[in-house]
């Protein structure tokens, strides 16, 4: 894929840009292997203040740093601006709590002193999607820089000014050359660059398939790795739900960033008791949704990131149609410029339908109508994804009932799936493996060392050495 901006909104190419030839990646490697030991040595306050100066350049250039995430993928600038500022929010955060995330765990055992120490373990290669082009990096990048470690970007070939304003902005901020660097490449060259004994770990958020090669190429190294990939999160309505409130956020939480985000509720699951009711309101809401310019401040949904990623949803929901589903609104591309979908509710989908077992990557809703309770959690965990789960109830059984037995990374009750500093974020099953943010994020890409000082000459370190 061609590395360049093409304008979702409009379809037209507006800048393209050389990759970084060999030499170029080589200078980058070496540059990130030379500064780390420096690198490490610096302390918690020092990078703080470096990451507190680029929250503030985030802040204070918000209007412009979204205007370029709306350029390059289509997100509407309301939602971009919203971007912007959860990332400087999410930089302050990394700052102030680093150092006690990663403070020295004391533990009980005969030793004068036994702990365990977390190390950063080096330049760190992030392959990163364009959903979220500036939240997904900052959240892998925060982290790392606070924990010690460097960051090497691979962004999506769609989002490069983007990558390179990231590059920019931490290099602006006081981290030293070298500390986050931006690498032009395709996703061919990848595999290549986690083979490089300078690079130490790697991490994906993207698809599934993209998750398989990395994740192939880091076993092959020996190196951790950490994935983040794509979900179709189940939304279930129950009878005890708030029914308006579970309209409008199950709306806002499929459409959310023009459909296109890993845990956007992709699958609705109401109970027969509300499931005409919900199914009428929910359907009206979704057609009433504007479409249009993500620039102007009456659009809900913008335009979809690229021609193949509209083209691959307009196919799933033709597969379904063919096969037998009901559109209850939207479903056809529109003539015009750019890459719209309209907002889509299925409804009749059957197991042999595309819609059922991938991922829809766009603002269409799937609608299952589920018997009971037990039916319901059932249809929830009918799906090799395991990212985030959303459920709509009032009833404290329920709520038990499906805090318990959703398989899923993160489930949330009465309100949308979303990411924040403070709780650990990533999936199960097919959605990946490892976390984000909050403490179990640090951690993925520090070296848990285990100290024993032994408290005396009979002290043999354990009962039997293995
Ligand atoms: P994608 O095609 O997998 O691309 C993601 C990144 O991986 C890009 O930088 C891409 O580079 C690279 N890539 C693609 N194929 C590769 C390969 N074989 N080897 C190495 N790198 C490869 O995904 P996308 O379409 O951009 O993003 C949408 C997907 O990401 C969805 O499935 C979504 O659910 C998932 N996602 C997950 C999370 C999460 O946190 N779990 C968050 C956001 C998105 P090129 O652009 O150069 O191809």
């Amino acid at each position: 894929m061609a590395i360049g901006t093409v304008n979702p909104t409009t379809g037209q190419t507006e800048q393209t840009f050389e990759p970084h030839a060999e030499a170029a990646v080589e200078e980058r490697l070496s540059r990130a292997h030379t500064l780390f030991p420096e690198y490490r040595a610096t302390t918690f306050a020092q990078r703080a203040r470096w990451m507190v100066t680029a929250a503030e350049l985030l802040e204070g250039e918000l209007p412009e740093v979204a205007r370029v995430l709306t350029t390059e993928m289509g997100k509407t600038f309301a939602a971009a601006k919203g971007e912007t500022a959860k990332c400087a929010n999410a930089m302050r955060w990394m700052a102030e709590h680093a150092e006690a995330l990663l403070a020295d765990q004391p533990a009980q055992t005969a030793a004068a002193d036994s702990r365990v120490v977390f190390e950063p373990m080096g330049p760190v290669l992030a392959v990163m999607p364009w959903n979220f082009p500036l939240w997904q990096v900052v959240r892998f990048a925060a982290p790392a820089l606070m924990a010690g470690n460097l960051g090497l970007l691979k962004h999506a070939s769609n989002v490069p000014q983007t990558a390179l304003l990231l590059e920019g902005l931490f290099r602006r901020a006081g981290f030293p050359e070298g500390a986050f660097q931006t690498l032009l490449i395709g996703s061919g060259q990848v595999a290549d660059v986690i083979a490089d004994d300078r690079v130490r770990a790697v991490t994906l958020t993207g698809s599934e398939g993209a998750g398989r090669s990395v994740a192939e190429a880091a076993g092959r190294a020996l190196k951790k790795s950490v994935l983040e990939l794509g979900g179709s999160d189940p939304f279930v309505v129950l009878p005890s739900a708030d029914l308006e409130r579970a309209v409008a956020v199950g709306v806002e939480a499929r459409v959310q960033n023009n459909g296109q985000s890993c845990i956007a509720a992709k699958r609705f699951i109401v109970h027969a008791d509300v499931y005409d009711e919900y199914l009428a309101a929910f359907t009206k809401a979704m057609a009433e949704l504007t479409v249009g310019d993500p620039f102007d401040n009456a659009t809900a949904v913008g335009p979809l990131a690229t021609a193949q990623g509209r083209a691959d949803v307009a196919a799933q929901v033709d597969d379904a149609r063919r096969q037998g589903a009901d559109i209850l609104c939207g479903g056809e591309v529109p003539d015009g410029p750019g890459f719209f979908y309209p907002p889509t509710v299925v409804t009749g989908i059957t197991p042999s339908m595309r819609v059922a077992t991938e991922e829809v990557f766009g603002p269409v809703a799937l609608v299952f109508r589920a018997d009971d309770s037990e039916d319901a959690l059932r249809i929830a965990n009918d799906t090799r994804f395991g990212l985030g789960s959303s459920v709509w109830t009032n009833d404290e059984a329920e709520r038990r009932l499906f805090v318990d037995g959703l398989q899923a990374g993160m489930v949330y009750v009465n309100a949308m799936v979303a990411s924040q500093p403070e709780l650990p974020f990533g999936g199960t099953k097919a959605s990946g493996y490892g976390r984000e943010l909050a403490g179990f994020g640090i951690r993925e890409f520090c070296e848990v060392k285990t100290v024993y000082v032994a408290a005396g000459a009979h002290d043999s370190g354990a009962i039997a050495g293995d």
